[in-house]
């Protein structure tokens, strides 16, 4: 009943004391509550760096949970990197939420393995045995169900099990089995939405995103697949598939103009991904110079050493990187001295509301500052109105995109709306 990595119990002995409670519980009705927890990109982490490693981050988690709970509570070690806490003096839902929170603090600080230091997070699913009819497992399977639904919302964070949740883990599976079978039907494709300059209107490039209309659901949102394609292993051939598609479309523009595409977290903790990348849009003929890698600051949070290797690699064969969605997440300044960003996407939260909050103009403004002083380019995400845009010019940002100067758009009408606007500016050339 003990695990010999980590001396922590095993699951057969959280069984057990459950078991025990619940038979105590009997007469006196006091809930308990147990979570269970997974340590987020623990996998990746121990295939780069070696089992040594990974053992010693369990180890080292395994202290920690156990320094965090009270004496009456138990921690154990259920499978790979999987724990669990039974708190028999935990009574309610609230009280049961901040012991997860706090599980989570204590396992987010920096492990050291040999010389270098790493971060990893962890996804709780909690759940309380409030009736005498429940049994051990009914409590353990309502915790990993709503761990699950932890680890789809994006993990990092807690869950309470709730029935809902039951019917959501459902209709999910039929999400993400369809989504397979797009996938490997080459269903998926990308629209393209343009980013222009903000003085002339002239295009510069297009951002490809990913559409996917599904037989029956329908269109699905891109917020709902593309989390759901990260969380079950999907997006390396989801990617694959749009890159090929959108370097096809993109090597018969003009050749003034880039084309952008979305890297997502776990793809820049993979060493092939530039690589793969770059083969792909050689294969389609597409010069790599024109090509626009955009990552968010959560990419580069968990292996920041793996993610420059990537972003040199591809720096190397010309191409351009784009640090996405800036000021939301987990900004830190630093990250911009480390990495050679060629520009930097503010958030459209910032722009949405620069008009009416003097908090939002103040800190694009610093945004655009420091991108001088750094030398990077600065895009506006999500200009709708003209007066934002307008706002944003006087502010000294170049670069924009929104619905303001289009929505993402398929291959044969970007195509359209690009004829459209070179033969306009050719035409205003000629004139002036
Ligand atoms: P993102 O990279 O921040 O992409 C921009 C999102 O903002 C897109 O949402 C776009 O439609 C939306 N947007 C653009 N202009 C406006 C505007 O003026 N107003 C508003 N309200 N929204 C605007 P979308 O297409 O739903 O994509 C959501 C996210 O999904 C993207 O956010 C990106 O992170 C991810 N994604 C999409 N396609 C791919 C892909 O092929 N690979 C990866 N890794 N991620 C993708
Ligand atoms: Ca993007
Ligand atoms: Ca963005």
């Amino acid at each position: 009943m003990t695990d010999r990595l980590t001396g922590l119990g095993t699951r057969a002995r959280l069984e057990d004391k459950i078991a025990r409670l619940i038979a105590e519980r009997e007469e006196d009705p006091a809930p308990f509550a147990i979570a269970i927890i997974d340590l987020d990109g623990f996998k990746p982490i121990n295939d780069l760096y070696g089992r040594t490693a990974g053992d010693g981050i369990l180890k080292q988690a395994a202290l920690r949970l156990r320094a965090a709970i009270d004496d009456s509570s138990m921690v154990v070690r259920l499978g790979a990197d999987e724990f669990a806490v039974l708190a028999p003096l935990v009574f309610s839902a609230a009280a049961a939420r901040h012991l997860a929170s706090t599980l989570i603090e204590v396992l987010s600080a920096p492990y050291d393995i040999g010389a270098r230091s790493v971060r990893l997070t962890a996804s709780v699913g909690s759940s309380i045995y409030e009736h005498a009819d429940e049994t051990t497992e009914a409590l353990i399977g309502k915790a990993e169900t709503a761990l699950y639904e932890a680890r789809r919302t994006g993990r990092n964070r807690v869950v309470f099990y709730s029935p809902e949740l039951v019917e959501a883990t459902h209709s999910v599976t039929r999400i993400e089995q369809a989504l397979r079978r797009a996938v490997s039907n080459g269903e998926v494709e990308p629209h393209f939405q343009p980013i222009v300059a903000l003085d002339s209107g002239h295009l510069l490039g297009f951002e490809a995103l990913a559409r996917w209309t599904d037989h029956d659901l329908g269109p699905v949102s891109p917020g709902l697949f593309i989390p759901l394609a990260e969380e079950r292993g999907i997006m390396p051939d989801l990617s694959r598939l749009v890159l090929e598609k959108a370097a096809d479309a993109a090597r018969n523009w003009p050749r003034h103009l880039f084309l952008a595409f979305n890297l997502s977290p776990e793809q820049l903790v993979d060493q092939s991904t530039a690589r793969e990348v770059l083969e792909i849009s050689a294969r389609s003929g597409l010069d790599p110079r024109r090509l626009e890698v955009e990552i968010t600051e959560t990419g580069l949070m968990s292996q920041p050493e793996t993610a420059a290797a990537i972003i040199g690699e591809f720096k190397r064969a010309g191409a351009r990187i784009a640090l996405d969605d800036f000021g939301t997440g987990q900004s830190s300044l630093g990250r911009l001295r480390d990495f050679p960003f060629d520009k930097l996407k503010i958030d459209r939260s910032f722009i949405a509301s620069i008009m009416e909050d003097r908090a939002s103009e103040h800190i694009v403004r610093a945004i655009l500052a420091m991108c001088t002083g750094l030398g990077m380019g600065a895009v506006a995400e999500g200009i709708e109105e003209r007066a934002q845009a307008r706002r944003l010019a006087e502010l000294g940002c170049r670069m924009g995109q929104g619905f303001l100067y289009g929505r993402a758009e398929p291959a044969l009408a970007t195509a359209e709306f690009i004829h459209l606007r070179e033969s306009r500016r050719l035409a205003s050339l000629k004139r002036t």
